[in-house]
């Protein structure tokens, strides 16, 4: 079946169809029910193919909001941006707004031009939590989480979550109330299907895989680490930055820091100039955090 939309003449594929046994019809539908989906954009290839589809094939009243840190890629923002659009899609752009103890952080209304490139959100959130990693990974929960639902809850509406997380990233699936994962659980999509998609866009991320999310992200493994540090060792003076005005905040007793294995910025750097990038082994993985920073997902 062909969907009509605005932005028919820039692609030429169809709805992919759900297996028969996951669907009723295959026409157009409603996802988790009737009511308002909210449509959790995280600016990755995945994520955008996700809201695609809904767009054209949910009735859902889609809500599509996009949550920026402020150590985003400028890739990334200007994919938001264009997927926007292109596909007609109204992504609202928050930041978190980080308030007192006791209020909990709200969210501010951001474009592509205003969003805040240098940080400033996720740094407010250091100052007020410290330091995020394995052990303490608020930055998502604070960053993309609470804005977004300040977001919802300004707007007074009940609704649904979409995650854009693939069937074949099953093992990243949370199981939470009003959450719902269309790419694993309704539609069947994996990765080759997202790849061959925007390879017939005229657009697309432009990010090599180990480029995503915040530029440095600390769920990276230690081989993509190593990589940025020999690409853009410049994108790391923020965590550094970060590790050295905020380390102490609510660990008075030492000092927190991003990295695996309680190794700070200047440790990453070490253990590269160490040559350790030889040793890396098939347990240097991502912690799921490869293509997006989601707002749900078992990790
Ligand atoms: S991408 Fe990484 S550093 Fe950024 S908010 Fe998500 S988990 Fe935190």
């Amino acid at each position: 079946m062909t969907l009509k939309t605005s932005t028919d003449h820039i692609e030429t594929l169809d709805v992919a169809e759900p297996p028969s046994s996951r669907r009723s019809t295959g026409a157009p539908c409603y996802i988790a029910g009737t009511g308002t989906l909210l449509v959790s954009f995280s600016g990755g290839l995945t994520s955008a193919y996700m809201t695609w589809k809904l767009k054209r094939a949910s009735r859902n009243k889609l809500v599509v909001v996009f949550a920026n840190t402020g150590q985003e890629n400028e890739k990334t923002l200007m994919f938001v941006d264009k997927v926007d659009k292109v596909f007609d899609l109204g992504v609202v752009w928050v930041e978190a707004d980080v308030k007192p103890k006791g209020i909990g952080t709200k969210h501010r209304i951001v474009d592509f031009e205003t969003a805040s490139r240098n940080g400033e959100p996720f740094e407010a959130v250091m100052a007020q939590y410290g330091i995020s990693n394995k052990a303490y990974p608020h930055c998502t929960r604070e960053l993309k989480q609470a804005p977004i639902h300040s977001y919802m809850k300004s707007l007074g509406v009940e609704y649904q979550t979409a995650i854009g997380i693939r069937a074949d990233e099953y093992r990243r699936v949370g199981k939470k109330a009003r959450i719902v994962y269309p790419l694993a659980d309704y539609w069947i999509v994996d990765k080759e299907e997202v790849n061959e998609f925007w390879s017939r866009q005229p657009f697309s991320l432009g990010l090599e895989e180990h480029q995503g999310n915040c530029k440095w992200c600390w769920k990276k493994s230690l081989k993509k680490h190593f990589m940025l540090i020999a690409e853009t060792p410049e994108i790391f003076d923020f965590p550094r930055k970060m590790e050295a005005f905020y380390g102490k905040v609510r660990c008075p007793e030492g000092r927190r820091v991003f990295f695996r294995e309680n190794r700070s910025t200047d440790d990453l750097f070490a253990l590269k100039e160490a040559g350790a990038g030889r040793l890396l082994n098939a347990f240097d993985v991502d912690a799921g955090c490869s293509e997006s920073c989601e707002m749900y997902e078992a990790i």
